[in-house]
C-alpha cells in the first residue's frame, strides 16, 4: 500500500524537541514543517496546506491557546494536537473545547502520537469529504435537477 504522508507542523519553543520529533516523524514518512512560535506557525499555515499541527501550550509570546484560537479561526479544517507539560492538562482540555482534536503529555509517547496523528488526519479527510458532497448537492440543486 502506498503511504500518503501526513502534512504535520510541529510548533514548540524548545528547539531540540522540535528537531527530534521532526526527525522521527520524517523517518516514518510524514512531511514535516518546523515552527518555534505561534506567529511563525500562522505564517507557515498561510503559505502551505497542512493536515495536523502539533502545538505546545507553553510558549513565550503568543501561547498555545491563543495560537489555537487563531488557527481555528483562519484554518478551521486543520486539526490540532496540543502538547502539555505538568500543570497544563486543564489548559489542554480547554483547548479541546476550542476545537483541538486531542492532547498529549510531554514527553510524548511516539506510538501514541502517531495514533493521534492518524486519527486527526482521518477526521480532517472525513470532514473534507462531507463538504465536497454537500457542495455537489448544492450544485445539483442550483441546476434544478433536484
Ligand atoms: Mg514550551
Amino acid at each position: 500500500m502506498i503511504k500518503i504522508p501526513i502534512r504535520v507542523m510541529i510548533v514548540d519553543d524548545e528547539e531540540d524537541f522540535v528537531e527530534m520529533l521532526s526527525l522521527r516523524l520524517e523517518e516514518v514518512g510524514e512531511r514535516m514543517t518546523k515552527a518555534y512560535n505561534g506567529m511563525q506557525c500562522l505564517n507557515l499555515l498561510e503559505e502551505k496546506d497542512h493536515d495536523v499541527v502539533i502545538l505546545d501550550i507553553k510558549m513565550p509570546g503568543m501561547d498555545g491557546i491563543e495560537t489555537l484560537r487563531e488557527i481555528k479561526k483562519r484554518f478551521p479544517l486543520v486539526e490540532v494536537i496540543m502538547l502539555t507539560g505538568h500543570g497544563t492538562t486543564e489548559t489542554a482540555v480547554e483547548g479541546m473545547k476550542l476545537g483541538a482534536y486531542d492532547y498529549l503529555m510531554k514527553p510524548a509517547d511516539f506510538e501514541e502520537l502517531q495514533e493521534k496523528l492518524h486519527g486527526a488526519r482521518q477526521k480532517k479527510e472525513e470532514q473534507e469529504e462531507r463538504i465536497r458532497k454537500a457542495e455537489a448537492r448544492l450544485l445539483l440543486r442550483k441546476s434544478g435537477d433536484i
